[in-house]
């Protein structure tokens, strides 16, 4: 049977354009009554206009959707809570999340200035943040939610130019891990996509061939399996040109020494080894490590 959200309510930030729009239209073709927010900027942050959400609803009732617009500033909190308590005095709950509004401030580290790394950080990470917050008590208190954060390869594995942008949606990955745990017991599941796709922040990176191939479309799917009743949790998504795979956080096996060989020449003569990945493994919590350690050093001294 076909993945469908009849019945729910879903909230997808910066619906007004790009990926947010695709994954709105998405929602409400499978059923879901949808929250299209945007404060209809532009790339940087600055401005704003009701506008694009508005288009965006229009396309859903076209379709025969059901979606009402919203814009709310993500980085403000107020604005961000009036936008949830609508949602639910109109149709009952918020049971669906995608945090995906954005914007881009790229300059190198070298010329950033303070303001632009805090205004990232804002709009990216502290926005998502303060979705998560306003939709997190009514889900607990239902049983039921799913969130899915929007990340980026540009935090995950680097990129010129980012240290703005690269902070913030790596950020969202140590929000995702603790919100999933959090969320456990009251079937709330927490997932991120990290996407790429030909929308007015990339358009300018890549010749016009690669761009046919990105559709926001593409990333779609991914973003609704994460928000659908059998997601996984604590699972970030990689997605673009019809391409899916999930992304990892790996350790190496590691190494335990006696302390008497607690120094950096141990790990510097040990570092292949130390960095081995043949065994790495992916933790699925903090204690995880910590009970590795002890094992490890455990196993040493029974040896000894
Ligand atoms: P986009 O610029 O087309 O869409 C982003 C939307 O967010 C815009 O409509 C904008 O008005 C809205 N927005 C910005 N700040 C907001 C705020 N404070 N409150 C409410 N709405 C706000 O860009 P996109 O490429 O569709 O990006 C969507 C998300 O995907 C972003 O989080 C972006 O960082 C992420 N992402 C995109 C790519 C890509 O390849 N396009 C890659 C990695 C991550």
């Amino acid at each position: 049977m076909s993945i469908r959200f009849d019945g729910r309510v879903a909230i997808v930030t910066g619906a007004g354009n790009g990926l947010g729009r695709a994954h709105a239209l998405g929602l409400a073709s499978r059923g879901a009554k949808v929250v299209v927010n945007d404060f209809g900027g532009a790339r940087d942050g600055s401005g704003g206009s009701l506008t694009a959400a508005e288009t965006v609803v229009e396309e859903i009732r076209a379709a025969g959707g059901i979606a009402m617009a919203n814009g709310a500033d993500v980085s403000n909190f107020e604005e961000v809570t009036d936008m949830v308590a609508r949602a639910t005095k109109e149709w009952g709950s918020v049971d669906l999340l995608c945090a995906n509004a954005g914007i881009l401030r790229d300059k190198s580290f070298a010329k950033m200035e303070l303001a632009d790394f805090a205004k990232v950080l804002d709009v990216h990470l502290t926005g998502t943040f303060y979705c998560c917050k306003a939709v997190w008590d009514g889900m607990r208190a239902r049983n039921y939610g799913r969130i899915v954060l929007t990340s980026s390869s540009s935090g995950l594995y680097g990129n010129f130019g980012q240290a703005n942008y690269g902070a913030a949606k790596t950020g969202m990955i140590g929000l995702m891990n603790v919100l999933a745990e959090e969320g456990r017991k009251t079937d709330v599941r927490v997932n991120t996509i990290a996407p790429t796709a030909a929308t007015r922040m990339t358009e300018e990176l890549l010749p016009p061939q690669a761009l046919a191939l990105m559709k926001p479309e593409a990333i779609t799917p991914a973003v609704l399996y994460m928000l659908s009743e059998n997601a996984p949790t604590r699972t970030i998504m990689g997605a673009g040109c019809g391409s899916f795979a999930v992304i990892k956080l790996l350790e190496s096996e590691g190494v335990n020494f006696a302390e008497t060989e607690w120094t950096p020449d141990t790990v510097a003569a040990h570092f292949a080894e130390i960095s081995d990945m043949s065994k790495a493994k992916a933790l699925e919590g903090a204690f995880h490590q910590t009970q590795k350690y002890i094992a490890q050093a455990e196993a040493r001294i029974a040896k000894a």
